[in-house]
């Protein structure tokens, strides 16, 4: 399994990358014509990532697009995704699986303009995350679990192949938007690579929307993952105030993302 950040800036696109995208790829078997091929899965589609995207992927061979939730900073490139879709040159592209919480289809009529009737039916089939209700695309598991944000919100906690050893299972969990709780520290529990947002600093005192980066380490820590990547870090704020911050909670191993990270679990 592999995963490589489209986009990581927090709460807007930034200078150096788009907003928040993630891109999970597994080679794994394909029921329709029994070849192993490579599954592509989106977490999340902030604006200027569908573009970002294309430096990866042929942005046709998407499998799925999950949305963690529904604000724009990390759905908002789904206008781009269903021009794509519906308006390729040589045809429209088949239905594509996109998963997000309830209310999802109506957003998508928002930001995109269009009227209440319209069904993207060509386009997309809708699919509603509940909390720990798993879905399977390909080779991975991917489980929602409730997050703590102002609207409703999930982490995805993933499982898939190894990319050393296709035989066994890895796992990472990326939180979505979320502040502390027992769900999701529960989602990131052994994990090989925690994706944690910390959108904001010490200086942020407001509860109940972001992680620090240090309650970001504490949740690594408490749940012994093996490296914490931090994410979702706004263009205003210095990378190295929030490492300093989560290098207080944690001693392991502590990254910031970048536009065109990857890595291989
Ligand atoms: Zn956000
Ligand atoms: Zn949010």
């Amino acid at each position: 399994m592999r995963l490589t950040v489209v986009g990581c800036t927090g709460s807007m696109s930034g200078p150096y990358s788009a907003a928040s995208s993630y891109l999970v790829q597994a080679r794994g078997a394909d029921p329709d014509t029994g070849q192993v091929r490579t599954w592509n899965v989106m977490m999340d589609l902030g604006p200027g990532s569908f573009g970002a995207l294309w430096r990866y992927i042929d942005a046709r061979k998407l499998d799925a697009v999950l949305f963690s939730h529904l604000h724009a900073d990390h759905m908002g490139d789904v206008i781009s995704l269903q021009v794509h879709r519906r308006w390729y040159p040589t045809g429209p592209l088949p239905p594509l699986l996109l998963a997000g919480p309830e209310g999802m289809m109506d957003r998508v009529r928002g930001i995109d303009g269009y009227a209440p009737d319209e069904t993207y039916e060509k386009e997309f089939v809708p699919v509603q995350l509940a909390d720990r209700e798993p879905l399977q695309v390909g080779p991975l598991t991917i489980t929602p679990y409730a997050a703590n944000h102002t609207v409703p919100a999930f982490g995805f906690r993933v499982e898939g192949p190894s990319e050393g050893d296709p035989s066994s299972r890895v796992e990472l969990a990326y939180t979505g938007d979320t502040d502390t709780c027992d769900s999701i520290q529960e989602m990131a529990n052994g994990v090989s690579l925690l994706l944690s947002e910390a959108g904001f600093t010490r200086a942020d005192t407001t509860r109940g929307i972001h992680l620090t980066g240090g309650r970001a380490a504490k949740i690594a820590r408490e749940a012994g993952v093996e490296s914490l990547v931090l994410t979702h870090i706004q263009p205003w704020t210095d990378p190295k105030i929030v490492i300093a911050e989560a290098r207080e909670e944690w001693d392991g191993a502590i990254s910031t993302a970048y536009a065109g990270a990857t890595y291989s679990l």
